[in-house]
Parts: structure tokens; C-alpha cells; sequence
């Protein structure tokens, strides 16, 4: 362990549940390539902080060209025998590995507020969100069918088979340091795939933690990589390789495109989760408080900081008074502070940039005529900490509702008709989650069947789970994690034809 290089830049706090973390042994500071834990080739760290507090949590290592080369040769060497095993014999694997995150859950969860900022109880409930996709995927390892095609020729057999794409590139980000990572790799890993792994840099620590493991679950060395540091070395890494052939990515929109027009030289698979601009659709005959609920849920989770995070809350005329000043009551009593801290429910932004873009656009709504009802500006606890906010008469002028806010403000716009909250909540290139809050049924289904979404939360603010499909329409992706479906981003499709049957 590397505890010298973390001790000294740290609160009492940090520092106390870092040692108690390090004692765990989870907590890894390098990189992962091969089975090994490995430094920069050239020595070179980065810091990473816990936004809370602003203290180094630890050095990891700034890897880049080099690194990633080593990671994707290891994953293309594991691929030759983890492919070859059997499906059982990976899913037993997996199921260790599913195991061995729940029996560390606390100290996960530790991970995951002290460098991500979250409320520890949601860190989690991030813990058990992530580790279903393992526990999901060791079930599906087992279910990879294929199919036989009756043959338009008598003297012909055809078969289809279901074989692993290769090595897999993974490029997750901050939000959910753990279960991003999980719902790519347990697919990924359960039909015999294997990864090159890149989090953000901004939370390596859980993904490590992850990888260690792995490792401990007996998933052979070079099946599991991780490497951090330069993103756009490691990413052009990655796109440059034909021994990579799949490339899995969750983040921004603009880096999302990137690596699409930058996986076309190889032609890789690619699927990509991008952002979103979640409208959450509150009708006059919606239950208020079911539909107050949900939406606090939808908006406030992760502080607003995940791509299902309502962006627009579209509500009807007859119900919009009520149904704002109900909702402002609630947000006010949402405790904001330290994620270790019983009872708080907001925990800080991630970095001063993500409270800069939340603070212009606050400032651009204002300036356009729409009304701050509940906070609008920084915490009064410093650091990245920013009100929840609600605003009033937010109109598709303002880029409250145009972009993701990515933090805790919650746009109230008004609409009169059906028609009108369909036009505007499809009236943008996002098409991630959409929720709707309705008591009628008919409705219910009209208007889930109108969204230009890839998700639709009924009557309800949290929906994802691993057993149904994840993604986007339009811009906000390609593909689907999670689910049946999910594995087939890792798969290709074999057509096999035996001819000359008939011959004796
Ligand atoms: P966010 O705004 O959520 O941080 P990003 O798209 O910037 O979204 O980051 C998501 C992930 O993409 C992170 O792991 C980040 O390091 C990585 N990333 C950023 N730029 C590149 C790039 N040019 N190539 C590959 N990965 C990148």
C-alpha cells in the first residue's frame, strides 16, 4: 500500500476514513494493467480531491499512450482463454465478484461519497445498484443462445452463433464512479469479453477498488485493466487500435461524438450513453403529491448531477401554482452538506466549473425574465455546495431548458394542452429520460408513446434498474446497458452455413 502518499494533505475526517478504507484493502493508488498495479511509465500523478472538503484523497497515476498500449496487449492476450472458458465458468466469476462488492459495501459506499461528494446512504444505494449488474450479468453468461435457421436448400444447415466482439474499451465518468463501470463490464465480462477500463480522473478510486476486487474474485489477470491520466491520450489510445473493438463510453455529448467519428477509422462497435434533457411532465390531474415526490427524486439525485435528472418540469396550467409551491416546500427541506453527515440529502457539485456553468445558467434565466422561489445562489458552507433552487417561468428561450444544468435547479415552465407538453418536451436533440405524472390512463400511454425518449418514468422519479434497457433516442446515445438487451452490445452475430448435407 501507498499510504505515505495520501496522509499528509488530508483533514482528520478524510484521513480518518482513508486509513480505516486503506486497512480494508480497497484502496489502490495505480493503475491496473496485466494483473498488476502499475505507476506512470514517467512517474507522473494526479490528485484526487474530495470535493466536500477539498482535500487530496491520493496520488494516482496521469497514465497515457504507452500505459494504454500495455492495457489493451494484456486484454487482448486474456481474451484468447477467458473467451474460451465456459459460460459457467464465468459466471461464477462474476458471481464472486458480485459477492465480494456487497460484502465491502460499507467501504464502497465510504469511497464513493469521500471522492464523488454523494450522501453516503445514496453511495450506497450506488453500491447495490451497481453490484445488480454483475449479479445480472453472471445470470445472463449463461444465457448467450444462438438460433437454428430452417434451410431454403434441403442439402444446407444453418446456425447462428452469439460470439464476443473482443477487448472493449470503457470510458466512464464521475457521477457514479462504481456503477457506470459495472453495467459495462459485467455484459462485457459475462460473454467473454475483456477490458480496458479508463474512469474519470476526477473518481479512479472506486474503479480501482473494483478492479482489486476482480482480482480477488479469481477473474483472470488482463481481463480486468484500468488506467487513468491523460483522457484524450488514453481515448486516441483506445480509437487508434484494431485489437480494441468495441468501445463503450458514458459522458458528454461532445466527447461521446469524438469517439464515435474517432471509432470510425477502425470501425468499432460503439455504444454511448451522452446526455440528456429530461422533461418531467406534471398534468392537472396528476396525484400532486405523488407527482411532488417524484419529481424531487428525479431532480435532486446526486445533487442533479446524473443524465435522468429532470431538466425541465413542464407543468399544466390548472395545477401550476399549487404544484410549485408544494414542490418549493419540499426542496427547502432538503438538508445540504458533508455526505457522511446522518440526514443530509445534497452533497457538493464536483468541481468549481460545474458551479460556475450552474451559476450562468441561473444568471441567463434571470435575466430573461424567469423568478428564483427558492435559492439561486452558492451555499452559505462554501467549497462547491449551491442551494437547491427552484425557478419559476422558465420559458425554451432560456438554456435552463435547452442544455443540462447538471446541478441542483429545478426550471418550472408552464404549458395549457397535451399537445403543447409533448411539443416541448420533444423539442430538443436530447432524448434520454422523460416522466409524466398523470392519474389518467389512457394519457399515460398516449404520451409514453409521443416522447422521443428512450426511458419514461410513469408516476414515478426512479426508474432505472438493471433488469430493464438503459439509453437514449437521438442524440443522447446509442445502444442499450442493462437488461437482456444489454449484453448484445458485446456480441457479434455468426452465420453459419453447412452445406452438402445430403451427401452419404
Ligand atoms: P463529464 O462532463 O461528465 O465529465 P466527459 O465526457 O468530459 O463528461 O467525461 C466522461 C469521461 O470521458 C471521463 O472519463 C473523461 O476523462 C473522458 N474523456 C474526456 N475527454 C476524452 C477524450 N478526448 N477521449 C477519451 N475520453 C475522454
Amino acid at each position: 500500500m501507498h499510504d505515505y502518499r495520501f496522509f499528509r494533505e488530508m483533514s482528520m475526517d478524510t484521513q480518518n476514513i482513508a486509513s480505516r478504507l486503506s486497512a480494508s484493502g480497497i484502496f489502490r493508488t495505480q493503475g491496473l494493467i496485466g494483473g498488476k498495479w502499475s505507476e506512470a511509465y514517467d512517474g507522473n500523478t494526479i490528485k484526487v480531491h474530495n470535493p466536500t472538503t477539498g482535500d487530496v484523497i491520493a496520488n494516482v497515476p496521469c497514465m497515457g499512450k504507452r500505459e494504454t498500449s500495455d492495457a489493451i496487449s494484456s486484454a487482448y492476450d486474456a481474451f484468447s482463454s477467458w473467451s474460451k472458458l465456459t459460460a459457467s465458468e464465468r459466471s461464477r466469476c462474476l458471481r464472486k465478484w458480485y459477492d465480494l462488492i456487497i460484502a465491502h459495501k460499507e467501504e464502497l459506499g465510504q469511497l464513493i461519497t469521500l471522492e464523488q461528494g454523494k450522501p453516503f446512504k445514496e453511495a450506497l444505494g450506488e453500491v447495490t445498484y451497481g453490484a445488480s449488474f454483475i449479479e445480472f450479468y453472471a445470470e445472463e453468461a449463461k444465457r448467450v443462445y444462438g438460433d437454428i435457421i430452417p434451410a431454403p436448400v434441403a442439402d444446407r444447415r444453418l446456425f447462428v452463433l452469439k460470439q464476443p466482439v473482443g477487448v472493449v474499451g470503457a470510458i466512464t465518468p464521475w457521477n457514479f464512479p462504481l456503477a457506470m463501470i459495472t453495467r459495462k463490464v459485467g455484459p462485457a465480462l459475462a460473454c467473454g469479453c475483456t477490458v480496458v477500463i479508463k474512469p474519470s480522473e476526477l473518481t479512479p478510486l472506486t474503479a480501482l477498488a473494483a478492479a482489486e476486487l476482480s482480482l480477488q474474485a479469481g477473474i483472470p489477470p488482463g481481463v480486468v485493466n484500468v488506467v487513468m491520466g491523460n483522457a484524450s491520450d488514453i481515448g486516441d489510445t483506445l480509437l487508434a487500435s484494431p485489437q480494441v473493438r468495441k468501445i463503450t463510453f458514458t459522458g458528454s455529448t461532445a466527447v461521446g461524438k469524438k469517439l464515435l467519428a474517432g471509432s470510425a477509422a477502425t470501425v468499432k462497435k460503439v455504444s454511448l450513453e451522452l446526455g440528456g434533457n429530461a422533461p418531467c411532465i406534471v398534468f392537472d390531474d396528476a396525484d400532486l403529491d405523488v407527482a411532488v415526490k417524484g419529481s424531487l427524486a428525479a431532480k435532486f439525485r446526486n445533487s442533479g448531477q446524473t443524465c435522468v435528472c429532470a431538466n425541465r418540469i413542464i407543468v399544466q396550467e390548472g395545477i401550476y401554482e399549487k404544484f410549485a409551491n408544494a414542490f418549493a416546500n419540499a426542496v427547502q427541506n432538503l438538508k445540504v452538506g458533508d455526505g457522511f453527515t446522518e440526514g443530509v440529502a445534497q452533497g457538493p457539485l464536483i468541481n468549481e466549473s460545474a458551479v460556475q456553468k450552474v451559476e450562468s445558467f441561473v444568471r441567463d434565466a434571470v435575466s430573461r425574465g424567469a423568478k428564483v422561489m427558492l435559492g439561486g445562489k452558492r451555499h452559505s458552507l462554501g467549497m462547491t455546495f449551491y442551494e437547491p433552487t427552484v425557478i419559476s417561468n422558465v420559458n425554451s428561450e432560456m438554456l435552463l431548458s435547452r442544455e443540462e444544468v447538471f446541478g441542483p435547479v429545478a426550471p418550472l415552465m408552464r404549458f395549457k394542452t397535451e399537445d403543447e407538453a409533448i411539443q416541448i418536451a420533444n423539442d430538443t436533440n436530447a432524448g434520454l429520460a422523460a416522466y409524466i405524472f398523470t392519474t389518467n390512463v389512457q394519457r399515460s400511454w398516449r404520451v409514453s408513446e409521443a416522447l422521443e425518449y428512450g426511458l419514461v418514468g410513469v408516476n414515478e422519479g426512479l426508474i432505472s434498474t438493471e433488469v430493464a434497457p438503459f439509453g437514449g433516442f437521438k442524440q443522447s446515445g446509442l445502444g442499450r446497458e442493462g437488461s437482456k438487451y444489454g449484453i448484445d452490445e458485446y456480441l457479434e452475430i455468426k452465420y453459419v452455413c453447412l452445406g452438402n448435407m445430403d451427401s452419404a
